[in-house]
């Protein structure tokens, strides 16, 4: 199979002058963005030696040179290793250890932070990142590259996951998994070359990469790479852009909504807003349909490169919560502790199988025996299906709570007191108790000004919950402990000391 360049090296003989990527301010047609990439690959074949397999680091906003590596990076077999850029040197330290790469690519706002990495013995080649002197454009280029063109099943991407349930692994992606996450998302959102989808997450996120620029590529449309976010300029490249496509994740979305220009903007062009990555709270779904805005939910994560699952756009309204079918070659299970598959309707764990399935765990033989079982990947999240085949994630397996015999999943009692006024986010852990093994406890963050108390909270979730999942205990929190990725990171909830409580 060939590689993912290939996409760009055959647009740009079918159709060369339509317009591929918009960033850094400019814009470049097929043709542009494939010489460039040519230019980038020559320069790290014969001036850096990069061969199949050498891992190529790369610590930097979202930005064209990015797009242009990633594309290089695959057209020379080598492995793109994106660094999360809100990392500690420390957290870093650990990544750029595991993933011995030999060239670092990075934009100059990050040298203080390098200069702390000690764990940079593997890397030979330093590349800045700095519009208008980038190496590969001040060297002569002679002759092409011998592209091995890493096809198939040669790792692609060392992609770090959030590390939100333990210390990050780099899930190894192949350019055969990149092209099939793009095959299902052109055909569950029916891409064409008329569309042009934004880029507002990470590049360093799968999300970023694969929702949905490669995609948007194969497809043969436009992309629009934002550099950092920022809710305002996002709604401006939408509307200069005429973007068919947004993806984000709740926090990107809830931003927009916030956004002053949000009341303002006809968001004409848009045919979907997409969110995935973290339950999406029903009132900014609403609060999106009930403006006209098509929003729909999918799944995935980093081992799935990343999508699963995806609404279809006829059902977003009637099934809004719901993360919708799993897409065209994905297939998925529900299963209970005891291995069997479930009844329909009743909650299990989620496996997943298909071509967009990682290798493997970079370094991480056992990891990837554990998570991977006669190729089916344990994706440790909870769901269940409703009786037209609809699914809806119901949390995560390991923050599941069981209070005598019963079990108690966290998101659901996190969705209920989140629908009370005065609160702002809510989360719940599982801690010991005497007599039940475990009880809930939440912690809740109040909107700022609202004074809420205990006994508010109880009453609304007596009305709506059964007994046993009532919290026993509540604790009010400014803000929730979160990760470089802004996931709440639930370990920390459960570690917490009661004197740094602010009731
Ligand atoms: P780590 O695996 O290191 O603990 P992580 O699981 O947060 O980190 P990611 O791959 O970034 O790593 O995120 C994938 C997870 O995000 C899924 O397993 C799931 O728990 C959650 N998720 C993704 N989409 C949705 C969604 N639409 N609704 C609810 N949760 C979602």
């Amino acid at each position: 199979m060939h590689g993912i360049a290939y996409w760009i090296e055959k647009r740009a003989r079918i159709t060369p002058t339509r317009i591929a990527v918009i960033a850094n301010d400019q814009s470049l047609t097929y043709q542009q963005m494939n010489e460039q990439i040519q230019r980038l690959a020559n320069y790290l074949r014969h001036e850096l030696q990069v061969k199949k397999g050498d891992r190529i680091g790369i610590l930097s906003q979202n930005s064209l040179e990015y797009v242009l590596l990633l594309f290089a990076i695959a057209k020379l077999g080598a492995i793109a290793v994106p660094f999360n850029i809100r990392l500690t040197p420390a957290e870093l330290d650990y990544q750029f250890e595991d993933s011995g790469i030999r060239v670092l690519c990075a934009q100059p706002e990050f040298a203080a932070t390098i200069e702390l990495i000690k764990g940079k013995a593997s890397v030979e080649h330093m590349i800045w990142l700095e519009p208008g002197e980038l190496p590969w454009n001040q060297t002569s280029q002679q002759g092409r590259t011998e592209a091995d063109d890493g096809s198939g099943d040669d790792p692609y991407i060392i992609c770090y996951t959030s590390g939100t349930t333990g210390k990050p692994k780099g899930a190894v992606l192949t350019q055969e998994n990149m092209f099939w996450n793009s095959v299902h998302n052109v055909a569950a959102l029916d891409l064409t070359s008329e569309d042009c989808s934004i880029v507002l997450l990470p590049l360093f996120h799968i999300g970023g990469i694969g929702l949905f620029a490669f995609p948007t590529w194969l497809a043969g449309g436009r992309v629009v790479v934002a550099g950092k976010f920022e809710p305002d300029k996002a709604i401006q490249l939408i509307e200069a852009h005429q973007v068919t496509i947004v993806m984000g994740v709740p926090a990107i979305h809830e931003a927009i909504r916030q956004s002053p220009l949000f009341a303002t903007t006809p968001f004409d062009s848009v045919r979907w807003f997409y969110n995935g990555g973290a339950p999406c709270p029903m009132e900014l779904i609403q609060q999106f349909q009930e403006r006209g805005l098509p929003f729909g939910q999918g799944y995935g994560l980093t081992e799935t490169s990343p999508t699963v699952f995806m609404i279809s756009k006829e059902d977003t309204e009637r099934k809004a919560g719901s993360i919708g079918k799993p897409v065209m070659f994905c297939e998925v299970r529900l299963i209970s502790d005891d291995g069997k598959d479930v009844d329909q309707g009743e909650i299990g764990e989620l496996l997943v199988k298909g071509p967009n399935v990682m290798k493997e765990y970079w370094n991480r033989p056992e990891e990837t025996a554990k998570t991977i079982r006669d190729g089916w990947l344990y994706t440790g999240d909870l769901a269940r299906f409703d009786e037209e085949g609809f699914a809806y994630i119901v949390g995560r397996r390991k923050d599941m709570i069981i209070s005598g015999g019963e079990n108690i999943y966290p998101l659901e009692l996190e969705q209920v007191i989140s629908e009370l006024d005065g609160v702002q986010e809510a989360a719940v852990v599982g801690v010991p108790d005497e007599k039940w093994g475990e009880v809930a406890k939440a912690f809740i963050v109040p909107k700022s000004g609202a004074v809420i108390t205990e006994a508010y909270i109880k009453a609304h979730c007596e009305q709506r919950l059964a007994k046993y999942k009532i919290p026993k205990s509540f604790v009010f929190l400014t803000e929730l402990p979160r990760n470089a990725t802004g996931k709440i990171v639930k370990q920390a909830l459960t570690r917490l000391k009661i004197d740094s409580i602010t009731q």
